[in-house]
C-alpha cells in the first residue's frame, strides 16, 4: 500500500467520476480527483441541469396561453428576461458546484483543480491552476473524463455554437437553427421555440431521433411541429457565412436559411485528447471511445474508465451505476452486500421535448427483430387538461409485448410527465412484467399514466 500515494486517483469530476470517488472512499480507499473544469460535470454545468431548469422556464409559454381556458386572465403579454434566467440558473448551478465539492470534501477525497494526464500506469501529473504541477502515484487509475461536442468539417464550422454554449448566449436569440436530429437538437429546438425563439431544426435524414421507436420518433416530430418547430429533414448544410451580425445556412439543395444562432447538436466524443493515452497503449475504438472490459478495466492494467468516455449510454444514471460497480470491484462492496453488476437492458430514458418521450425497453422494430412474433397496444388521446385549455396536444402510450410468453419488451410515451411516469414502469419492466400483471394493476384515475394499465385491444401484430 505504502508505496502508492493513492489508492485510487480519478481523472474527472462529472457525475461518474464523483460516484465513484465518493463510494471508494467510503470503503476506506485513499482516493484522489482531478477536476479542470467545475466539479459536477457536463450534466451540472452544461447539461441535464441547466437543460431541464431552461425546460421548466419554456413550459411557462404554453401554459400561460392555456391558463386562459381556464379562466386566468393576465393583464399583459408575458415577456422573457433572458437575463434573469440565465443568472437565476448560474446561482443554482454554482450551489451544485458547491454540494459536489462538498461530497468529495467529506468522503474525504483529495480534491485538486488542474488538468490531469497519466504518465505511466500508476502515475498521473496534474497542472495546478496557477502553472505548479504535481506527481501522484496511484495503485488504480480512473478516467472518467466525458465527452465534448463534436461539429463536423463544415465550411464555416467556426460560425456555429454548440450546446455548451446555449445557456449563456448574451443575447436572445430571434431566431435560432439547430443542426442534429437526436436529443440535443431536438430539447434545445424544443426549449428556444418555448422561451421565445422561432427555431428551425435541420436534419440530415428521413426522421428525427434516430434509434426510437418509429412511432414515437414519427408522433413527436408532429408534435413538435404542431407547437411550431419546423424541422426540416433530408437537409444537409452545405456552409455556414456571416449575413451582417446573423448567419446565413447554405444547404445542399441550393436553399439557404437565416439565423441569430446556429447550433450544431451532431453528437459528442470521448474526452480523452491531452491524456497521454497513446504512450501508455490505452486502447481505443474506431469512434474514439476509451475501450473497456465488463468491468471498465482498459487494456493497459491498473488503469480503469467509466461514463461517456467510454460512450456505451450517454446519460448520467448510466455514468453514476458505472462508477458503483467499479468501486465494488476495486474496494469490495459494501458490508453484507454482493458486488453490483452493470445490466445495460431496460434502461429508461427520457428527451425532454415538448412534448417530452418517456421509453424503456425494445422499440417495436427491435422487438420484432429480436422476438419475431409481438403484438402492439397503443393508444393516443387528448389529455384531459387539454379538453379546457384549447391546447391541441395529444399524448401516445404504446406497449410491446412478446406473443409467446406476455412479456412487455417496451414500453414508451410522448406526452406531459412522460419521463416522471415512465420512471416507475421501469421497474416493472426489468422485473419482467407481463401484460397480463399490467391488466391486473388498477389505475389512478384521472391520469395519462392509466392508459398503460387499461389498454386491452392490440392494434397490430
Ligand atoms: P462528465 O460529466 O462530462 O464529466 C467529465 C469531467 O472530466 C468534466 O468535468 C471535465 O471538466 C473533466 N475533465 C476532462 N478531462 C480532464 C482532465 N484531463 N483533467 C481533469 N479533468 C478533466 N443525461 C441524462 O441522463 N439526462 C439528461 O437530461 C441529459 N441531458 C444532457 C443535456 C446536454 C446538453 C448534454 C451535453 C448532456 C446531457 N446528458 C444527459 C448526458 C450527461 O450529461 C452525461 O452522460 C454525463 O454527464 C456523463 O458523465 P461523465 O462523468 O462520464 O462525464
Ligand atoms: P445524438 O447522437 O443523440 O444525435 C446526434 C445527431 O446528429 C443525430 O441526429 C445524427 O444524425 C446527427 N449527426 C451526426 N453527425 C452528423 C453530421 N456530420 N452532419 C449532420 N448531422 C449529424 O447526440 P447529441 O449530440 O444529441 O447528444 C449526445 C448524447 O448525450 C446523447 O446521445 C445522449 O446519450 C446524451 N443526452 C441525453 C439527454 C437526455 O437524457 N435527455 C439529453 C441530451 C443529451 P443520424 O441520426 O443521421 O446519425
Amino acid at each position: 500500500m505504502t508505496e502508492f500515494d493513492h489508492d485510487l486517483f480519478v481523472i474527472g469530476g462529472g457525475s461518474g467520476g464523483v460516484r465513484a470517488a465518493r463510494f471508494a472512499a467510503q470503503r476506506g480507499a485513499r482516493v484522489a480527483m482531478a477536476e479542470s473544469g467545475r466539479m459536477g460535470g457536463t450534466c451540472v454545468n452544461v447539461g441535464c441541469i441547466p437543460k431541464k431548469l431552461y425546460s421548466y422556464g419554456a413550459h411557462y409559454a404554453e401554459a400561460f396561453t392555456e391558463s386562459a381556458g381556464f379562466g386566468w386572465r393576465l393583464p399583459g403579454t408575458p415577456t422573457l428576461d433572458w437575463a434573469t434566467l440565465k443568472t437565476n440558473r448560474a446561482t443554482e448551478i454554482t450551489r451544485l458546484n458547491g454540494i459536489y465539492d462538498g461530497l468529495m470534501s467529506g468522503a474525504n477525497v483529495l480534491r485538486l483543480q488542474g488538468h490531469a494526464r497519466l504518465l505511466d500506469a500508476h502515475t498521473v501529473e496534474v497542472a495546478l491552476e496557477g502553472g505548479a504541477t504535481m506527481r501522484h502515484h496511484a495503485r488504480h487509475i480512473l478516467i472518467a473524463t466525458g465527452g465534448t461536442p463534436f461539429v463536423p468539417d463544415v465550411p464555416g464550422r467556426e460560425l456555429a455554437v454548440t450546446s455548451d454554449d446555449m445557456f449563456d448566449l448574451p443575447v436572445f436569440p430571434r431566431r435560432l437553427a439547430v443542426v442534429g436530429g437526436g436529443y440535443i437538437a431536438c430539447e434545445m429546438a424544443s426549449i428556444f421555440h418555448g422561451l421565445g425563439a422561432q427555431v428551425t431544426l435541420l436534419y440530415r435524414g428521413e426522421q428525427i431521433l434516430r434509434g426510437f421507436d418509429d412511432e414515437v420518433r414519427d408522433f413527436t416530430a408532429e408534435e413538435m411541429r404542431k407547437h411550431g418547430v419546423e424541422i426540416r429533414t433530408h437537409a444537409d448544410v452545405a456552409r455556414i457565412e456571416a449575413a451582417g451580425a446573423a448567419r446565413r445556412v447554405h444547404l445542399k439543395d441550393g436553399s439557404a436559411i437565416e439565423a441569430d444562432v446556429v447550433l450544431y447538436a451532431t453528437g459528442r466524443h470521448a474526452n480523452t485528447a491531452g491524456l497521454g493515452l497513446d504512450a501508455l497503449g490505452v486502447r481505443l475504438s474506431p469512434s474514439g471511445a476509451i475501450e473497456v472490459d465488463e468491468r471498465f478495466a482498459t487494456s493497459v492494467p491498473g488503469i480503469y474508465a467509466i461514463g461517456d468516455v467510454v460512450g456505451r449510454l450517454e446519460l448520467t444514471p448510466v455514468a453514476l451505476a458505472e462508477g458503483m460497480v467499479l468501486a465494488d470491484e476495486l474496494f469490495g462492496p459494501p458490508p453484507g452486500q454482493a458486488a453490483r453488476r452493470m445490466d445495460y437492458a431496460n434502461i429508461p430514458t427520457a428527451v425532454f421535448t415538448h412534448p417530452p418521450i418517456g421509453t424503456v425497453g425494445l422499440s417495436e422494430q427491435q422487438a420484432r427483430a429480436q422476438f419475431g412474433a409481438v403484438q402492439v397496444f397503443r393508444s393516443d388521446f387528448k389529455p384531459l387538461k387539454h379538453t379546457v385549455s384549447g391546447g391541441s396536444e395529444r399524448t401516445l402510450v404504446k406497449l410491446i409485448v412478446d406473443a409467446k410468453t406476455d412479456r412487455v419488451l417496451g414500453l414508451h410515451m410522448v406526452g406531459a410527465d412522460a419521463g416522471e411516469i415512465v420512471q416507475g414502469f421501469a421497474v416493472a419492466l426489468k422485473c419482467g412484467a407481463t401484460k397480463a400483471q399490467f391488466d391486473a394493476t388498477i389505475g389512478i384515475h384521472p391520469t395519462s399514466a392509466e392508459e398503460f394499465v387499461t389498454l386491452r385491444q392490440v392494434s397490430r401484430t
